[in-house]
């Protein structure tokens, strides 16, 4: 070998060194510079190499049509000690509140200290729809729709994409699938309708299962998820999630966010986050894997005659519905023994809308 590629060989290798060392050196958080109401803006995070205590940041998932960045408020908390991921998120429906109250509130009384693992919290997924006070996440694209985020996970990475999907696919790649070893997704019943405290999860996995009864909800229902969904993709990937129904949307209701708190610090004892033993909930969930719709398949006013966690057997009158004068349209009677799940508490139905839903 000649000098000249002696040299050129021991610069190669002591690139190759560089970058190595470059590639360990790799910061836990992707930092685009900016600053938003003096919170660090980031687009990638590695929560769990984070140094111990708590951190705020804004996560840049997108862009809006007029050019400013779209913003998610993400709060990692990092223990003095090692152990699991713990990912937690709330309102990827934007009208579903009390999940961020349930997040300020853990917050709040976590200490990094006692804190075995990290806790990643997203207290307000769907920036764009709680903005606009909708479920839903606003487009303009094609005169404008709107788009239900949580049946578009894992959403995309391409530039043609829409940018509902782009900006899940950001979220997914850049915050949610990388910092979670366990997940639970905070929601509530829909506009004009309330659950107890609820847990949808598959019991195919035993953790999942497992962190269904560790939350203390009065209801879960055991199924095989539902495509598109948070928790179902991230069930695909390995990671055991559950998805958390607190009550009803456009409101805080303090004895569930209570309850929801207290079931979320019980699964992290449960998982080693928290020092001590998971304690058996105060409340016994009764479990189904099956649940009913009874829905008004005509507009008119409606009177329910049971409320949630009623139980309810096969043939009992369950609602009525009235027309305009106050006459009775039709009576509705439960189609099998179960529990009742969720009611509506608009009593303005149009065709089609949900009375009731009863677990079995
Ligand atoms: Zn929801």
């Amino acid at each position: 070998m000649t000098p000249f590629l002696r040299l050129i060989a021991s610069l190669m290798i002591a690139l190759g060194a560089a970058q190595a060392a470059h590639a360990c050196m790799t910061a836990p958080v992707e930092e685009t510079g900016d600053r938003v109401a003096g919170v660090p803006v980031i687009t990638g995070l590695d929560a769990a190499r984070l140094p111990q205590g708590r951190h705020d940041f804004y996560f840049r998932a997108g862009w809006r049509n007029t050019g400013e960045p779209i913003h998610v408020p993400v709060v990692v908390v990092r223990g003095a000690q090692p152990g699991k991921t713990l990912l937690l998120t709330a309102a990827v429906h934007g009208d579903e509140l009390n999940g961020i109250a349930v997040l300020h509130r853990l917050l709040e009384g976590l200490n990094a200290e006692t804190l075995s693992g990290t806790v990643v919290a997203v207290p307000g997924l769907n920036q764009p729809g709680i903005n606009a006070n909708n479920r839903r996440f606003p487009v303009s694209s094609g005169g404008g729709a709107l788009v239900d985020l949580n049946r578009n996970f894992p959403g995309t990475d391409e530039v043609g994409g829409s940018t509902s999907g782009r900006y899940i696919g950001a979220l997914w790649g850049g915050l949610l699938r990388p910092n979670a070893d366990f997940a639970v997704d905070i929601h509530t019943q829909t506009r004009g309708a309330a659950y107890p405290l609820f847990v949808f999860a598959d019991f195919g996995n035993a953790k999942a299962r497992a962190a269904a009864h560790m939350l203390g909800p009065d209801m879960i229902k055991n199924d095989a998820g539902q495509q598109g969904t948070l928790e179902t993709s991230l069930m695909k990937e390995g990671i055991p999630a559950v998805t958390l129904e607190v009550g009803a949307p456009k409101q805080f209701q303090p004895e569930l966010i209570d309850r929801a708190v207290w079931g979320i610090m019980n699964l992290m004892r449960h998982e080693g986050l928290l020092a001590g033993d998971a304690e058996a909930p105060p409340v016994k969930a009764i479990v189904g894997s099956n649940y009913t719709n009874i829905y008004a398949d005509r507009g008119g006013i409606a009177v329910l005659h049971v409320g949630l966690k009623d139980v309810v057997t096969k043939g009992q009158k369950v609602a009525t519905l009235y027309d305009a004068f106050g006459h009775v349209i039709r009576t509705y009677k439960a189609p099998h023994n179960g529990w009742v799940l969720a009611i509506s508490t608009d009593p303005v139905r149009e065709a089609g809308s949900m009375l009731l839903r009863i677990l079995q």
